[in-house]
């Protein structure tokens, strides 16, 4: 570790913002603090990595909804419960009386429902390709075992729509660190897009300091040289084509449609939504939802812009006075993999 950090520190590069967009990436950035031993000129920022912080206020606003019904339970993972949405939260749903419950994975929902066959149960379905796999697999079973009252509010996301958004002709960035964890799934290969259509440097990394410190340094080098190309740090969990079964279970269920980002907007493409064999467990459909607005973020709150790497967290001003990890007034400050929670823990900037 001691040597790469001399080698990187030792870099001479033209000055080089990497944009890291993976929450554990974050969290482990700020709290082995390698920002603070970055080569002069390079800078590293968060992007729309952490998939609580990018769930947009408009499938907060469904949940919640959901989570009032009478006889309507809403299983989620527990970070999604504290996200602040326009004033409320799921967590403050359950203090009501909503039946809202913590999951530790999908499965829960499923036995929930096979066991308590007078209730709908609706699974909130979030985050990248990493934990779409998991809501594919609770679907398949639940078809297989003739369930029929479980449903999934369905919010996954996939990064090379949203990257291409926001990165094409972007200022800002010049090089990306992409996520192992997607890259697990998807493949390297995924990520050649990165080089070939927004001309940065991609590197896959892991999550050890001494993986995130070898890509950063594959990236230096990359910078010094006049590169631009995709390089896999991480070549122990991804392969160039990714993970043939998890790829299976998500093509199985899913199909690519319109997403809404926090912090992003719309974008065309970046969601994954139930394929029309699978329209029967979609909540939005069984419940004939309405599109709901997306809320108001609480004043102040750069949630948004440090998504789109406009942003740090200390810049927001409620930094550590409105926000708190125990008084989230933004998503960022909720999981262990947000920005402003991160650099509120470990501290950096
Ligand atoms: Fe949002 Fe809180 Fe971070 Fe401000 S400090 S950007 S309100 S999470």
């Amino acid at each position: 570790m001691n040597k790469l950090l001399h080698a990187l520190r030792g870099m001479d590069i033209p000055p080089t913002t990497v944009m890291e967009v993976c929450g554990t990436h974050t969290n482990a950035v700020a709290r082995f603090g390698l920002r603070q031993l970055l080569p002069p000129g390079m800078r590293l920022i968060s992007g729309p990595g952490c998939p609580v912080c990018v769930t947009d206020g408009t499938d907060l606003a469904a949940a919640l909804f959901l989570a009032h019904m009478p006889g309507v339970a809403v299983y989620s993972f527990g970070d999604m419960l504290r996200v602040p949405a326009a004033g409320d939260s799921l967590l403050r749903a359950r203090e009501l009386g909503a039946d809202v419950r913590i999951a530790t994975s999908p499965m829960d929902a499923l036995e929930a429902a096979l066991s308590e066959t007078d209730k709908e149960i609706v699974w909130l379905g979030v985050g990248f390709e990493t934990t779409a796999p998991m809501t594919a697999a609770l679907l398949l079973r639940a078809r297989e075992a003739g369930v029929g009252n479980l449903s999934v509010l369905c919010a996954h996301k996939t990064m090379p729509a949203a990257l291409r958004s926001l990165l094409r002709d972007n200022q800002r960035v010049d090089a990306l660190l992409c996520p192992g964890h997607v890259a697990a799934i998807t493949g390297a290969e995924d990520f050649r897009f990165v080089p070939e259509e927004l001309r940065m440097p991609a590197v896959v990394a892991g999550f050890e300091p001494e993986e995130i410190a070898l890509a950063l340094l594959q990236i230096a080098r990359m910078r010094q040289r006049g590169q631009v190309e995709l390089a896999n740090c991480y070549p122990a969990a991804v392969s160039a084509e990714g993970n043939p079964a998890a790829k299976a279970l998500l093509t199985a269920v899913f199909e690519p449609v319109t997403a809404r980002w926090r912090g992003l907007g719309e974008i065309a493409g970046s969601g994954l939504g139930l394929r029309r064999e699978f329209a029967g467990f979609d909540a939005r459909r069984r419940f004939d939802l309405p599109e709901f607005p997306p809320g108001e973020d609480a004043a102040g709150c750069r949630c948004a812009d440090l998504l789109r790497g406009e942003a740090e967290p200390r810049q927001c001003p409620l930094f550590g006075r409105g926000c708190t990890p125990d008084r989230p007034a933004g998503p960022c400050m909720v999981s262990a993999e947000g920005a402003c929670a991160a650099v509120y823990r470990y501290g950096g900037n």
